[in-house]
């Protein structure tokens, strides 16, 4: 249970880590100061005088998972007692679990005793899984209404992301230039740009209003005669906001200026039709569209050439090497497929949802805000900020009753961090703690009901619990 350590442990220690350790096991988080005293005698001001950082010390030795630092430890978590515990999982912008009919695709392909298979050799078995990459192109291909082979299959939404910005930039590395991208990005994009200036490469940050929006005017305005690259997200990850990137494309369009859109977040949820709105390049991700997780896809318009990151064999026309992860493939391939095929619907079907969820959050927290504009939002994402509450606290007293959203700012070994979204929107994170919800395909009404059955009790407990 505890880990090593300098302290000579004594009595007192080991009532506390025991306690501690059983409270979890039954809890699944920390007990607070109050419940150690009550339960074990041993007072705070006790506590803290022989673990060296307090009850950080009690939940590190004992290995409780929750994340604070010294000087903003995350809050006390509510005790609230449920009648009937259920996972309800709202947090579908972070991750999503592999849909019935992709994992059932993927079970039967491995039912397939000759689904081994190198694509790249000439035996039967190799066309016919040759003929499943080939088709999970066509499937992403036909979401975009591009061709095929502009499709490049990567480990995921990052790497499609740094093969485009490097494939790019390490085309002009002989004379770097300007690239423009926004505040808001994903760390994907704004730490590739970052590690672009070591080659001599520029950048330029467009900022958003507090609707959380990059405008064309704001990008013309950022373009130099030296810019090479554009790199704006078509839907933001924290606070589901739509960027206009048809109106960018066309800005970068007039300019002669490559745009590369990060559209792991809007893909499957809002229509993207790169040929017509002006983007030359496009990164997606399976595990946001409940396809697998390490996989991704890079649209690479005919015209745009690129650097490929990995260098090996011809796979993916040469633009990354490398035997393909054929289950990945077929999964996001199927994945997409029916993201597409349900998505009017589904989107229709979440803002209702949405609409409830805001009405009713409204109606015990008159005083939220909500992050980002309303209107130009993916539909599933709903980001808000509740006066006087701590978002870590929130979060774990929600993930004890089985529920899961995410916070605006986290509390981590590193400190409490605010998101640099919400700063970016200029929202007083002192104020107010930042909660995302993110919804999908499996929620339904009777998961809000269960979340606004605690809800209430636990927003109450944590403003009685605040010191
Ligand atoms: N871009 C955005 C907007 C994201 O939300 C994410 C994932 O959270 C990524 C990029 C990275 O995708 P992946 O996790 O597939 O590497």
């Amino acid at each position: 249970m505890a880990r090593r350590t300098n302290t000579l442990l004594t009595d007192t220690h080991w009532q506390v880590l025991e306690y501690a350790n059983e409270y979890y096991a039954c809890h699944r988080v920390g007990p607070l100061y109050r419940n150690i005293e009550r339960h074990t005698g041993v007072l705070r001001n006790t506590l803290e005088r022989i673990f060296p950082n307090g009850l950080q010390s009690v939940y590190g030795w004992v290995g409780i998972p929750i994340q604070a630092s010294n000087e903003v430890p995350c809050k006390p978590v509510a005790n609230i007692k449920v009648d009937e515990y259920r996972k309800v999982y709202l947090d579908h912008n972070s991750t999503t679990y592999l849909r019935a009919e992709v994992r059932d695709t993927l079970q039967n392909f491995l039912d397939d005793a000759e689904s081994f298979a190198n694509p790249s050799s000439s035996s039967t078995a190799a066309q016919k899984i040759h003929r499943l990459l080939d088709k999970a192109h066509v499937s992403i291909a036909h979401c975009l209404g591009v061709d095929p082979n502009e499709i490049v299959f990567t480990g995921g939404g990052s790497e499609a992301i740094n093969l485009a910005i490097k494939g790019v930039a390490f085309r002009h590395l002989s004379s770097p230039g300007h690239i423009v991208t926004s505040v808001t990005e994903h760390s994907a994009v704004l730490e590739t740009i970052r590690y672009l200036a070591s080659f001599g490469f520029t950048t330029s940050y467009v900022t958003v209003g507090s609707e959380g929006m990059v405008t064309a005017d704001a990008i013309k305005e950022a373009l130099r005669p030296d810019t090479q690259l554009v790199s704006i997200m078509a839907a933001n990850n924290e606070i589901g906001v739509i960027n206009p990137i048809q109106e960018i494309g066309a800005v970068c369009r007039a300019a002669g200026v490559p745009l590369m859109v990060d559209a792991v977040q809007a893909f499957g949820k809002i229509p993207l039709r790169p040929k017509e709105w002006g983007i030359s390049l496009l990164a997606i991700s399976g595990h946001k569209l409940y396809g697998p997780k390490g996989i991704g896809a890079l649209y690479v318009a005919t015209n745009q050439s690129l650097v490929p990151l990995v260098h090996g064999g011809e796979q993916e026309g040469g633009r990354r090497a490398g035997t393909e992860n054929i289950m990945g493939i077929i999964g996001l391939g199927m994945a997409a497929k029916l993201a597409h095929r349900e998505l009017a619907q589904e989107s229709a079907r979440l803002l209702r949802l949405r609409e409830r969820l805001l009405a009713r959050l409204q109606e015990i927290e008159p005083a939220l805000i909500v992050n980002g504009s309303l209107t130009h939002r993916l539909a599933n994402n709903l980001n808000v900020g509740l006066p006087g509450i701590d978002s870590g606290s929130l979060l774990l007293s929600l993930d004890q009753i089985g529920i899961s959203v995410s916070a605006g700012s986290a509390c981590h070994a590193g400190g409490a961090e605010t998101s640099h979204v919400i700063r970016a929107l200029g929202v007083d994170t002192k104020r107010y703690g930042i909660v995302r919800f993110g919804l999908g395909l499996q929620t339904t009404e009777s998961d809000l009901d269960y979340l606004f059955r605690y809800l209430p009790a636990i927003l109450t407990d944590l403003r009685n619990s605040r010191h």
